[in-house]
């Protein structure tokens, strides 16, 4: 049973201008152990994805359709109170922005053990210190740095930082909201490279938003495309780099230079993603896409499943 199975989920936000259509039908599972990523441009609907799993949507915002199964159970009708125990526990997050996610006048340990407390108050402050000193020592960072305060960390340390606290209380789905963005690629590198070992180490299931499928396909088995709030393609990533079907996914591909390959020239995709309030009928890809027909404008293609791997298109083409 998949630790988390998104399905049909549908997120709009109330504006004065009518609904901002940011998710529309989207399904996707993420397994125990493995990680799922989540790829598109910025204002593509991943971060309301993530949100809506959370229920922290900001205000406006509304799940009109759709189930979250988290643990065998949907969250979705779930009270405030219910999602408070839900949250950190059972789903975990690592905000976006390492350096905003602290805050400066507090020590980063004393975050850490405030975080641990949270869900454990009656667990003795001492024990809470060993802890966050252990959950510092597995991300990296030397122990002794419980004392700083978050401008005495690096940004890498800080990304570090803002792990060990969202592990704090063991969760069974991590999600990390583009993380390593604003750090040099080094650093970024290494942060992957942190979140691989502990996926393996710890067992843990991982949803990861980004807009960069080359970050994504350093630590997820599977990948969510998004375009204009709608899910385009999904499935094993392996197979969804050895053949991207979706135009889309070929032209977020072209945009990524490879370093295996032969030289070539990088391509852009021209236009924009179109206006949420009032997105085209149809596919929404359809003002950018070289291929489009006559079909194209008339509604969303259904997701079909392609081949004997786990890959599903939703495009006219196919
Ligand atoms: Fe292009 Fe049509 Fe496929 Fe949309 S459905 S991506 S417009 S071919």
């Amino acid at each position: 049973m998949p630790v988390l199975s998104v399905e049909g989920l549908t997120t709009n936000y109330r504006t004065l201008r009518g609904w901002v259509k940011a998710a529309e039908n989207v399904n996707f599972d993420v397994e125990k152990g493995q990680a799922v990523g989540v790829v598109g441009e910025s204002g593509c609907g991943k971060t309301t994805v993530a949100l809506s799993i959370l229920k922290l949507l900001p205000r406006g915002g509304k799940i009109r359709r759709g189930k979250i199964i988290f643990d065998g159970t949907d969250i979705v009708p779930l009270s405030d109170k219910e999602m408070r125990a839900i949250r950190w526990k059972g789903i975990s997050i690592v905000f976006q922005g390492a350096m905003n996610a602290l805050n400066p006048v507090f020590k980063v340990g004393d975050q850490i053990i405030e975080a641990i407390k949270t869900h454990e108050p009656d667990l003795p402050k001492s024990d809470a210190r060993a802890r966050a000193e252990g959950l510092l020592e597995m991300v990296g960072v030397e122990p002794s740095r419980i004392n700083n305060y978050p401008h005495e960390f690096s940004g890498g340390m800080r990304q570090r930082a803002l792990i060990a606290m969202a592990l704090a209380s063991n969760p069974k789905l991590l999600i990390a909201d583009e993380p390593g963005t604003a750090l040099d690629v080094i650093v970024q590198a290494q942060v992957l490279q942190l979140m691989r070992g502990l996926k393996e180490k710890l067992g843990l299931s991982m949803m990861m938003i980004s807009h960069d499928l080359s970050i994504v396909a350093e630590v997820c088995e599977k990948v969510v495309i998004m375009y204009a709030g709608h899910v385009v393609e999904y499935g094993e990533i392996g197979e969804i780099f050895k053949e991207p079907l979706h135009p889309y996914t070929q032209g977020l591909m072209g945009a990524f230079p490879s370093i295996k390959g032969n030289k070539q020239k990088l391509v852009s995709i021209p236009g924009q993603p179109p206006d949420l309030l009032n997105p085209p009928p149809g596919c929404p890809f359809y003002p950018r896409c070289p291929y489009a027909m006559d079909v194209c404008k008339t509604k969303f293609p259904e997701s079909k499943k392609m081949g004997s791997a786990e890959h599903y298109v939703s495009c006219y083409l196919y």
